[in-house]
């Protein structure tokens, strides 16, 4: 009796954890259709490319799976190891980009203009990163960001003076380094994501994105407003986490829509930029230039983001563009966010004299 309850139990655990890999799999099959990938010359170039390996005279290492090639049917964890898996995704990516390729060539021949496959715009590889120019330019983000944020942290806590207690006089000190963090981060997944574009990635680069987009609604608010008790702040930041949040788990666990992502991010962005431009315009805070440029550029490469053109040479799209834009914008942005630990300091200071 015991021993069959056992067995049960395992039996339920087991299914559960094969119910778990099976959800965690499933949801990385979100496809978004387009226009390229519903062409019937490449859809049958990939079919054919995945059966034998090869497209045209150019074959794929990875496309050489088990000799039984029952590889396609039936749940995977059941009867291959995992790198088959990975094999499997590799020789898709490859004969996918090939196929992408060699079908691009022939439209151009027919005087037709590039088309995306599988949401995204003919790119060309170069060693093997899918959009090099984004990568690039991801990198140089982060690397600003960090440049930034150490610039910031040896002026609060090596050059600006303390309060009695030991704490900066600026009030928004925390919030910066958390802001550095998640923007590190945003950058950090943005470089993975353009280098090699899987679902893994792409879940990756968007959910740090909308986390930063967050997180910066909420440190646009408390700074515009200069909210400097506990309290407000949790009942400012609450809101905002449980949207977010929600729409995070939405995105990862539920439906991974990109039009609804683009509308919500496009809202939280927009209404940042219009808490700083608002601030900008009313304050007198002797930076009030600098936010006034970030805000105007913030909007230009917003625009940049929702209108999307086709990659020049295969290389530089819309987006990468809305990256090198970040880097002018985000060097602008912490030299402000020294100003304002300098500008609160220097008042706070006269304040208690
Ligand atoms: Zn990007």
């Amino acid at each position: 009796m015991k021993s069959a309850f056992v067995m049960f139990a395992n039996l339920m655990a087991q299914c559960r954890f094969g119910l778990f890999l099976l959800a965690f799999f499933c949801f990385f099959g979100v496809l978004n259709a387009s226009p390229g990938d519903s062409d019937p010359i490449y859809k049958s170039c990939v079919e054919q490319c995945e059966k034998t390996g090869c497209v045209g005279n150019k074959c794929f290492q990875h496309c050489n799976f088990s000799s039984d090639g029952n590889h396609i049917d039936g749940p995977w964890y059941l009867q291959e190891p995992l790198y088959m898996r990975w094999k499997q995704w590799d020789c898709r990516s490859d004969c996918r980009y090939q196929c992408m390729l060699s079908r691009e060539e022939d439209r151009l021949k027919l005087g037709y203009k590039p088309t995306k496959y599988h949401g995204r715009w003919p790119f060309r590889r170069i060693y093997g990163i899918q959009e090099p120019v984004s990568v690039a330019l991801s990198a140089l983000n982060l690397a600003v960001q960090f440049h930034g944020w150490v610039s910031f942290f040896i002026l609060v806590n090596y050059k600006l003076p303390f309060r009695p207690n030991k704490t900066t006089y600026y009030d928004y000190t925390g919030l910066w380094h958390l802001y550095a963090i998640f923007a590190m981060n945003t950058w950090f997944w943005s470089a993975v994501f353009h280098s090699r574009d899987v679902e893994l990635t792409e879940k990756l680069d968007y959910s740090s994105a909308v986390a930063l987009l967050g997180f910066s609604l909420i440190l646009a608010t408390i700074r515009a407003f200069n909210v400097r008790s506990e309290a407000s702040r949790v009942m400012i930041a609450a809101p905002i986490i449980a949207f977010t949040t929600t729409h995070l788990l939405y995105l990862n666990f539920y439906q991974f829509d990109y039009g609804l992502n683009m509308i919500v991010c496009t809202a939280m962005g927009t209404l940042q930029l219009i808490l700083w431009a608002v601030w900008a315009g009313v304050t007198r805070h002797p930076s009030r230039l600098k936010l006034w440029v970030v805000v105007f550029g913030g909007a230009v490469s917003m625009l940049l983001e929702i209108y999307d053109f086709p990659p020049f040479w295969g290389l530089v799209d819309a987006h990468a563009l809305f990256h090198a834009t970040m880097i002018p914008l985000t060097y602008l942005w912490w030299s402000f966010a020294r100003d304002d630990s300098e500008f609160r300091t220097s008042m706070l200071i006269k304040k208690t004299k």
